[in-house]
């Protein structure tokens, strides 16, 4: 599922042996805040520049933590490592937490982990060699478990979003027009309409059944 224009694990680190994964949830208030109308809402554009700021605070300290113990890491950044043209970045978080079995695709091609997909991936990868967590065989997507929601194309405002198409140049046109509606709080290229207060925003819904 990786695309050739990712990078390998061993072209970020020489002799890299783990890829750490992890989730960041955001709170159900932020979420619900940003569900309803056109342009995201100030608070979901905070969480993002916050969880940003958190991130790369959050790999220093794994990165002293983990040279401590005689190891090396790369500290990958947290968003904007990709191409502006094609809009396809060189190490993707979302198929690294897919192959590392933190979550399933869904139909928006975003992650859903245990703690659903409202909220922000961060990787490192490093020397240590660390027991691989194993990958969940089921879908964490009601429409690839059952059909039985596309909620998520429903709630794209813009058209964006099909059940089979991602029109990720409109979709980022949207994101750099609330990037420009939030600048005051910091750099928040964002959206999330389609994420926000449906089945699988803050759980699995395969799971614990689809209600919210
Ligand atoms: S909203 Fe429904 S169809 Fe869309 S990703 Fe979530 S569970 Fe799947
Ligand atoms: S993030 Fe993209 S796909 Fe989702 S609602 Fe916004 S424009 Fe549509």
């Amino acid at each position: 599922m990786i695309s050739s224009e990712h990078l390998l694990p061993s072209e970020i680190l020489e002799n890299s042996k783990s890829v750490i994964v992890y989730f960041i949830p955001f709170k159900k208030d932020i979420v619900r805040s940003n569900s309803k109308g056109i342009c995201s809402s100030k608070e979901w554009a905070e969480a993002y520049v916050l969880t940003t700021q958190m991130i790369v605070k959050l790999n220093r300290f794994l990165s002293e933590k983990i040279q401590k113990m005689g190891f090396k890491m790369a500290e990958i950044p947290p968003t904007h490592n990709f191409d502006k043209d094609k809009l396809i970045s060189n190490w993707s978080h979302k198929h690294v937490a897919y192959i590392a079995g933190l979550g399933k695709f869904g139909l928006r091609k975003m992650i859903i982990t245990e703690k659903g997909c409202c909220g922000r991936l961060g990787s490192i990868v490093t020397d240590l060699k660390l027991k691989p967590t194993n990958r969940p065989d089921n879908e964490f997507c009601l429409y690839f478990h059952d059909k039985s929601c596309i909620k998520c194309v429903e709630k794209c405002p813009f058209g964006a979003l099909g059940i089979n198409k991602f029109d990720r140049k409109k979709c980022y046109q949207i994101c750099l027009s609330n990037a420009e509606l939030h600048s005051k709080m910091g750099y928040a290229d964002v959206c999330g309409k389609c994420l926000s207060i449906v089945p699988c925003s803050l759980r699995n819904p395969v799971i614990r059944g689809k209600k919210d």
